[in-house]
């Protein structure tokens, strides 16, 4: 019995000493539920709320399972906003720090060229919000040959916001062989995917 800790999902020796250094000590309860499933590759969808520490639930698997010698995106995480484009990009490279896992954050009101560059560049985690992503998407400056992992973070947010029709077109590029992880505060959203 007692409590899980982040060793008893066979995390390795880098992401344990990030999650140490970051004060994470114990798993909370979507980090217990959601990481061994998402360890095991198999596709979920979450339902819990900002707090809970959901971020960490898809950050720790990810980071523990992208290939760093890997340069192009193997993860796209989409969110609804901005400010949680940079934060959930600020919590991932925290979680990959000793794996040096490079996120890069895509969103609109920023230089295209910019983030155009740093996709060029080792990228393994791309975070941004469906318009953006899907302009790299549609420009080509964003390759999805070798992604297998997405993550539709607020969920019910990005269908609030309007954001359907792109995030289905965001698929429709994306290989079809990979793991879809969907987090949502509340589940109005089963018709927003078709995985
Ligand atoms: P989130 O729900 O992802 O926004 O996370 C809420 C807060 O909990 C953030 O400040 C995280 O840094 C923190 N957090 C996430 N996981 C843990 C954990 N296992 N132990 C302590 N704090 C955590």
């Amino acid at each position: 019995m007692g409590k899980k800790e982040f060793a008893d999902y066979g995390i390795g020796e880098d992401v344990l000493k990030a999650l140490n250094g970051l004060g994470y000590f114990q798993p909370t309860k979507v980090q217990e539920e959601v990481i061994p499933v998402a360890l095991a590759d198999m596709d979920v969808i979450v339902t819990s709320q900002t707090g809970s520490g959901k971020t960490a639930s898809f950050g720790i698997p990810l980071c523990e399972k992208i290939l760093w010698e890997e340069n192009r995106p193997q993860a796209l995480v989409l969110v609804p906003t901005r400010e949680l484009a940079l934060q959930v990009n600020e919590d991932i490279a925290n979680i990959g720090r000793f794996r040096r896992i490079k996120a890069t954050s895509v969103f609109g009101k920023a230089s295209f060229e910019r983030q155009k560059s740093e996709l060029k560049q080792k990228s393994h985690i791309v975070v941004g919000t469906p318009g953006r992503v899907l302009d790299h998407l549609k420009k080509g400056t964003f390759p999805v040959d070798k992604l297998e992992y997405l993550i539709l973070d607020e969920a019910d947010e990005m269908l609030n916001m309007g954001f359907i029709d792109q995030v289905e077109e965001i698929i429709g590029f994306l290989p079809k062989e990979r793991q879809t992880l969907l987090f949502s505060a509340t589940m109005p959203v089963l018709s927003l995917i078709h995985i």
